[in-house]
């Protein structure tokens, strides 16, 4: 191998420190969002808990003014209960009476239970309320934390960035071409080192990428020319192995 594929076997290097480098910052990044999802989804929460208050209450205030009407039923009732004039008058509205407060003992349990559901709903409210300011102090934290990571990780990254240029350009346009696009494919991974193995027949030859084989041919060519051999199946930029130098 010569200088262009000892140069690709150097840029696949720094292509790998580069690509570690963006990935610590991009998943220096994703915490703050991942806590600033988490805080969203407790404020919907609380909205979702203050808007069941509000409509149990709108329930309360219902029955409390149906309880009212009924009883002034009751009022009504007791009054005709006075001025009944034979017996059997009396037991209807002794009836009717009877039949209204029990309604009304409904309700008022009814209501009883609604302001118990508010009381519970309001408990949750303060709770979620304390989660809430708990998860943004934290939040506040990563984001100081993370900023300053993620300073130093830009720092390193246009540090790694500057390596890859320089040894970029020690390679010829159209050699590098072919790396850019194959790293693209294989997120990074351009070039790959053919792996050998021995036995009593004598030593074959595998891809390091794909694990496909490589003729002794491409070796060969390898060994002695600076040329680009690119793996028949998966086509990675071949290069030689620490076995084979
Ligand atoms: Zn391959």
């Amino acid at each position: 191998m010569g200088p262009v594929l000892n140069g690709l076997t150097r840029l696949q290097s720094v292509e790998n420190r580069l690509r570690a480098g963006k990935a610590q910052l991009t998943r220096c990044r994703r915490n703050v969002v991942i806590q600033e999802n988490q805080v969203r989804s407790l404020q919907n929460a609380l909205e979702a808990k203050k808007e069941e208050i509000q409509l149990t209450k709108i329930q309360c205030d219902r029955l409390e003014l149906e309880l009212k009407s009924r009883d002034d039923e009751i009022a009504k009732w007791r009054a005709s209960l006075n001025s009944a004039k034979t017996n059997k008058e009396y037991a209807a509205v002794l009836t009717q009476l009877n039949t209204t407060k029990a309604d009304n003992s409904k309700i008022e349990s009814q209501i009883l239970e609604l302001l118990k559901d508010i009381e519970t709903d309001e408990a949750e409210c303060e709770d979620i309320q304390k989660q809430i300011d708990e998860q943004k102090q934290q939040l506040e934290k990563t984001r100081t934390e993370s900023e300053t990571l993620a300073g130093k990780y830009e720092a390193e990254i246009n540090k790694v960035q500057a390596e890859w240029d320089e040894v970029a350009q020690a390679i010829p346009s159209e050699p590098l071409e072919i790396f850019r696009r194959v790293a693209e494919t294989y997120d990074g991974h351009a070039v790959a080192a053919i792996e050998q193995q021995d036995d009593r027949k004598g030593a074959t030859y595998s891809c390091g990428g794909c694990f496909m084989g490589i003729t002794a041919e491409s070796v060969n060519m390898l060994m002695s020319k600076d040329e680009i051999i690119r793996c028949p199946n998966c086509t990675r930029i071949l290069v030689l192995g620490d076995s084979q130098v």
